[in-house]
């Protein structure tokens, strides 16, 4: 395959724009490692990316796409071979290095991980970022000595990526659960991710007293604002916070109170560094401590023709789990791979 159809998002004096290309090999960048991308997956970041909503994109043109897995082709890497099965997430990808919403993709062995058994490429990618964020958050909780004994655990954002995932992963270490939601009547789809409990998301929503009835041990935030300044307010005594997502703001007006009088901690979460150490062994927990098919409950496949339109209605919360993009490889999406 020497052309391939990607996503580019171009920036110049008619604006910013993003659209379907048909890109050549040697337009791509850098990179020890080619690999046939097989699948794709739509992030929250993506969407601000192709939409311009905020400035993700460090440099232009870019392909989009934080999260991709595939089939390498070439590899001057010592631990890679043509065939192998790989996946990529973050890392710059679709930031500042051509990503994951292109058919060929050219990148740096250290941002690549093989396959984790037994995920396929499109259940990898049903995880992606937001599963190995998700992952990320709950290893800074146990970091912290939080234990499922400790009481209950919130998170919020809940029917998103990450918030799916993190719910899914706290439920099966043994937490009790409440999903914090604007959603609650997909109650069967929370119930099946392992809640116990769901929670308005208004709840959250207007500034509140500093500190307020001690509910949860721990939480998982994906929205940040003063949903997470309220959640604070909520920490029961040494209990924590992993803060990983804005989706309500960037801005975070909160009072020290439960710092220093119930010895609440923030702990905050990234995934972009490539850190492959910790990648890999959230990879290993999340494939071996996730049924398939649950991973497949959370997430929708679809072509990769749909995958720009969907990119742009993410930022407006409208979507449920996560979305993988077949980037037509005709590789199985589901059993097989
Ligand atoms: P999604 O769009 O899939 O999920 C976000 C969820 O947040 C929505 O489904 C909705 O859930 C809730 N929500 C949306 N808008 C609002 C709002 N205005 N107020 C309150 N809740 C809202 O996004 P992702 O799961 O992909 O990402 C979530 C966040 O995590 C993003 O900010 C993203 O940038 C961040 N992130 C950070 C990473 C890092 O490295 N730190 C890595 C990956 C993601 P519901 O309907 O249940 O209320």
């Amino acid at each position: 395959m020497t052309d391939f159809k990607a996503i580019r998002i171009d920036k110049n004096d008619h604006g910013h724009h993003a659209d379907y290309v048909v890109m050549h090999e040697g337009d791509l960048m850098e990179g020890d490692v080619d690999v046939d991308v097989a699948f794709s997956a739509i992030n929250y970041k993506d969407g601000l990316a192709v939409t311009g909503k905020a400035p993700v994109v460090r440099r232009f043109p870019m392909i989009p796409g934080v999260d991709l897995a595939g089939r390498v082709t070439r590899s001057a890497h010592p631990e890679f071979a043509p065939g192998d099965m790989v996946v990529a997430t973050a890392c710059g990808l679709g930031e500042a290095h051509y990503g994951g919403f292109s058919q060929r993709a050219r990148l740096s062995g250290d941002w690549l991980a093989k396959l984790p058994p037994p995920l396929t490429p499109a259940r990898a990618m049903a995880v992606g970022t937001a599963g190995l964020t998700a992952m990320f958050c709950i290893i800074a909780l146990e970091r912290h000595g939080a234990r499922p004994s400790d009481g209950l655990a919130a998170v919020t954002g809940a029917a998103g990526g990450v918030g799916s995932f993190a719910v899914a992963l706290l439920a099966k270490a043994g937490w009790r659960v409440a999903a914090v939601t604007g959603r609650g009547a997909e109650a069967e789809y929370f119930t099946r991710l392992g809640a116990t409990e769901i929670i308005g998301r208004d709840e959250f929503d207007a500034p509140g007293r500093p500190l307020q009835k001690q509910r949860f041990a721990v939480a998982v935030d994906t929205v940040g604002g003063v949903t997470l300044a309220n959640l604070l307010a909520q920490i029961r005594i040494d209990g924590a916070v992993a803060a990983c997502g804005n989706v309500g703001g960037m801005e975070l007006k909160a009072n020290l109170a439960p710092f220093i009088l119930r010895g609440v901690s923030l702990l905050g979460v990234e995934s972009v560094r490539p850190r492959i150490g910790l990648r890999r062994a959230a990879w290993t927990r999340i494939a071996q401590g996730l049924d398939p098919a649950l991973i497949d409950a959370m997430s929708e496949i679809i072509p990769f023709d749909a995958a720009l339109d969907r990119a742009r209605s993410i930022v407006e919360g409208k979507i449920r789990g996560r979305i993988v993009v077949d980037m037509g490889l005709n590789l199985p999406a589901r059993d097989a791979g």
